[in-house]
C-alpha cells in the first residue's frame, strides 16, 4: 500500500498572503490619513537579535508600516530603557513598542514588559494581554502561537472538537496556544517536562503542536497516524542547516499535515506582528 503524502503547510505562502493583506489594508488607512508606526527597541548587539530586529523592520518596510529603531547601547539603565518606554508609550504617532528580548541581566525583564502600555503591547507578553487572552476579552495574542492559528485555519484544518496536544508550557509559545486552541474549541491537553508517558499523552492527538526545544525529539512513537503535527522548534545543526523538534524525515510520512523547518511557523511571527501593529490602531482609537 503507498501511503498518501502529508500536506505541508507552507509557512511562506501563507506568511506572504497575511502581509501582502495587511498592505493594502495599510494603504488604505493612509489614504484615509492613518500612518501606523512600530518602535522596536534593543539594548546591546546580539547577533541573534539583529537578525530578529532587521527582519521585522523588513516586514514594515514591505507591508508600509513606519518602524523607528532604537538601538541602545549594552550598558543602558534599566531606567534609561523605563524613560524611553514612558515616552512611547505617550506618544501619539507611535502605535506598538517592541523591546527585543533578551535584554541586558542588569535589566528586569517582566518590569519592562509591565511598563509598555497594554494598548501598544503587539508582542501580547503584557500580563494584561495575557488575562485578556485567557478570559476572552479583546487584547493583543503573542506572535508566535497567534500565527500557528492561522496556520491551521488557511490551509483549511478543522479546530473545534478535536483532541489538540501542546507539548511546552512557556509563557511565549505553549501557554498562549493552549488558550488559542481553547478558543476555537478544540479540547487541549498542555505536555511538558513533567509529564509521564508522554507518548501516550501525544498519541491522543489530533492536532499536535511541538514546542518543546529539543532538536528532532518528536519522531513517529509519538504521533498517531493521520495528526496534523506543528513544529515550533527551531535549531542550527552542525552543518549548519535547521531542524525543528520534530524528526521531519521520520514524522511526515505517517501524518497528514506538516510543517517544515524552515518555512512554517518561523515566518508566521513576524506576519502576525506586523498583523498585531495593524490592529493596535483600532484598538487605541
Ligand atoms: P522553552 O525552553 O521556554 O520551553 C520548552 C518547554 O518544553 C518547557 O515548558 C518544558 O516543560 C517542555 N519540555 C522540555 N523538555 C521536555 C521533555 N523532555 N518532555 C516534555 N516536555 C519538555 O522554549 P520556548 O520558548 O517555548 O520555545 C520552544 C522552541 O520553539 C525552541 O526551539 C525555540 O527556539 C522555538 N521558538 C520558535 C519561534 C518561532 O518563531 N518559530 C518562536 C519562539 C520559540
Amino acid at each position: 500500500m503507498v501511503a498518501e503524502m502529508a500536506q505541508i503547510i507552507d509557512g511562506k505562502v501563507i506568511s506572504t498572503q497575511i502581509k501582502d493583506e495587511l498592505k493594502e489594508k495599510v494603504s488604505k488607512m493612509k489614504a484615509e490619513g492613518t500612518e501606523v508606526t512600530l518602535a522596536v527597541i534593543q539594548v546591546g548587539a546580539d547577533p541573534a537579535s539583529s537578525v530578529y530586529v532587521g527582519n521585522k523592520k523588513k516586514a514594515c518596510e514591505y507591508v508600509g508600516i513606519r518602524s523607528l529603531a532604537y538601538e541602545l547601547p549594552e550598558e543602558t539603565t534599566e531606567k534609561e530603557l523605563l524613560d524611553l518606554i514612558a515616552e512611547l508609550n505617550g506618544r501619539k504617532d507611535v502605535n506598538g513598542i517592541l523591546v527585543q528580548l533578551p535584554l541586558p541581566s542588569h535589566i528586569d525583564e517582566d518590569k519592562v514588559i509591565q511598563s509598555i502600555d497594554p494598548k501598544k503591547d503587539v508582542d501580547g507578553f503584557h500580563p494584561q494581554s495575557v488575562g485578556a487572552l485567557c478570559i476572552g476579552q479583546p487584547g493583543f495574542v503573542s506572535c508566535t502561537p497567534a500565527g500557528i492559528i492561522q496556520l491551521l485555519k488557511r490551509s483549511g484544518i478543522e479546530i473545534a472538537g478535536k483532541e489538540c496536544v501542546v507539548i511546552g508550557r512557556s509563557n511565549i509559545v505553549g501557554k498562549p496556544m493552549a488558550l488559542l486552541l481553547l478558543r476555537e474549541n478544540g479540547t487541549v491537553t498542555v505536555a511538558h517536562s513533567r509529564t509521564k508517558d508522554l507518548k501516550e499523552v501525544t498519541k491522543r492527538a489530533d492536532i499536535l503542536v511541538v514546542a518543546v526545544g529539543k532538536p528532532k525529539m518528536i519522531t513517529r512513537e509519538y504521533v498517531k497516524e493521520g495528526a496534523v503535527v506543528i513544529d515550533v522548534g527551531i535549531h542550527r545543526m552542525e552543518n549548519k542547516k535547521l531542524c525543528g523538534d520534530v524528526d521531519y524525515e521520520d514524522v511526515a510520512p505517517i501524518c497528514s499535515a506538516i510543517t517544515p523547518v524552515p518555512g512554517g511557523v518561523g515566518p508566521m511571527t513576524i506576519a502576525m506582528l506586523m498583523n498585531n501593529c495593524v490592529e493596535s490602531v483600532d484598538l487605541q482609537a
